[in-house]
């Protein structure tokens, strides 16, 4: 035996999609509006491919050298949608572009670039979206640095990028409902910023294990949900 708890996962996983479901017909939405990104780093192939065969297509990783071992172990599987999630430095920018659907954690002009530059040499167009501090938000009016207005037209000016909406990671709290009013402001900077933009911004990445259904009843788009499904994760070493 691998160790692995088949049952156990993808018990689990319908759980999640099913106060997903709930969270989503609430707030007066879809259950499909909603894509749930199964967080799978420090998890084994073997689980990701479990929770593959009870129908999970959208899968997360952090880790840049874990994430492409995985893919390639996994190789097999149809269908697959790969998210990553995690802090990426620029240097390792050549590893992701275009080996992702979808990067949430685009923070900076600098590491905006170095994707446009390896998607294009590789002839992809690689779908991000910004990672927002909305505490930042406040402080940094008028610079050009890494708030999100100047990161959002920075990267619509990359053609080797498609900016599909906006990613958050509040501040931890125990109690979700201390966290909602930040999933509000990020629905509420997005339609700010739309308008600014001029541009469409349909992703919204937030809420995690402890918050996703606040999440989903504030307009998350996509869920990162990892603990919950997976269970703890073991130390990284
Ligand atoms: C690890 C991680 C998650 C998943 O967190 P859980 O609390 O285990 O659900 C979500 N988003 C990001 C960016 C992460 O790094």
């Amino acid at each position: 035996m691998d160790g692995i708890d088949r049952r156990g996962l993808a018990a689990r996983l319908a759980e999640v999609r099913e106060e997903i479901a709930a969270a989503a017909r609430r707030a007066g939405r879809q259950a499909d509006d909603v894509r749930l990104v199964a967080v799978s780093k420090t998890h084994p192939a073997a689980a990701v491919r479990v929770l593959a065969a009870a129908g999970q297509r959208d899968f997360g990783e952090s880790y840049v050298q874990e994430a492409i071992d995985k893919q390639s172990e996994l190789f097999d599987i149809p269908g697959v949608r790969w998210h990553f999630i995690g802090g990426l430095q620029s240097n390792k920018a050549r590893f992701v572009a275009g080996a992702f659907s979808l990067v949430h954690s685009v923070d900076s002009p600098k590491l905006a670039q170095a994707l446009h530059k390896r998607a294009s040499a590789r002839d992809a167009v690689q779908d991000v979206l910004v990672q927002v501090n909305l505490g930042g938000e406040i402080q940094k009016r008028g610079t050009c640095g890494d708030d999100a207005r100047c990161l959002c037209e920075a990267v619509l000016a990359l053609p080797g990028l498609r900016l599909r909406g906006l990613m958050l990671m509040p501040p931890w709290d125990e109690d979700p409902e201390a966290v909602r009013p930040w999933f509000r402001g990020l629905r509420e900077l997005r339609g700010r910023l739309e308008a600014e933009l001029g541009t469409p911004l349909p992703e919204l990445s937030m809420g995690m294990t402890n918050d996703f259904v606040q999440a989903v009843e504030e307009g998350a788009t996509l869920v990162r949900v990892g603990t919950r499904i997976f269970g703890r994760r073991p130390a990284r070493g």
